[in-house]
C-alpha cells in the first residue's frame, strides 16, 4: 500500500514540473514605479536624471537616449525659489527656516541638502538631511546650490 502511494506521488510530481514551468509567462522587467527614471544601464545607479531627451547618470557620467523607456513622466519641471531648474541628484540649500512637522526642530536657513529626489506632490523634494533623516521639502523653499 505504502510503496504504491509513494510511487504515484513521485510520478505525479515529476509530470507536473514541465507543465508548470511552461505555463508561467515571462515577466517583463518593470519593477519600478511610474515616476522613477530608468536606472543607469551601465552601473545600475538609480538616481539618474533627465537632460532634455537623454538620461544622465551622475554616478558614472553615462548618457543614453531615453526614447525607448516606457512610463516616463512627461516634462514636469521642478524649479527652486529663484526659477532654477532642479534635477534629481542636485544639491540645494534651504532659504527659509522650516518647521519640521511632528518635531520641535527647525530646519535652518542655509542647511545644505545633497542628492535630492524630485517627486510629484505638494512637498516635491525627497531627501535625507543630517540630523533629521528622510525629509520632504517644497522646492519653493530651496535654492540650487
Ligand atoms: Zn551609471
Amino acid at each position: 500500500m505504502r510503496g504504491t502511494r509513494l510511487q504515484w506521488m513521485s510520478v505525479s510530481r515529476y509530470n507536473a514540473l514541465p507543465i508548470r514551468a511552461c505555463g508561467i509567462p515571462a515577466r517583463p522587467l518593470t519593477g519600478r514605479s511610474m515616476d522613477d527614471l530608468p536606472p543607469c544601464p551601465q552601473c545600475h545607479y538609480t538616481y539618474t536624471y533627465e537632460d532634455g531627451t537623454r538620461f544622465v547618470c551622475p554616478e558614472c557620467s553615462h548618457e543614453w537616449s531615453g526614447s525607448a523607456a516606457p512610463g516616463i513622466a512627461e516634462a514636469r519641471v521642478w524649479k527652486d525659489a529663484f526659477g532654477n531648474e532642479l534635477k534629481n541628484g542636485d544639491s540645494v540649500m534651504v532659504i527659509k527656516d522650516l518647521k519640521v512637522k511632528g518635531s520641535s526642530s527647525v530646519l535652518k536657513t542655509g542647511t545644505k541638502v545633497k542628492n535630492i529626489r524630485l517627486t510629484d506632490g505638494d512637498h516635491d523634494i525627497d531627501c535625507k538631511i543630517d540630523g533629521f533623516g528622510s525629509m520632504q521639502l517644497k522646492s519653493e523653499f530651496v535654492k540650487k546650490a
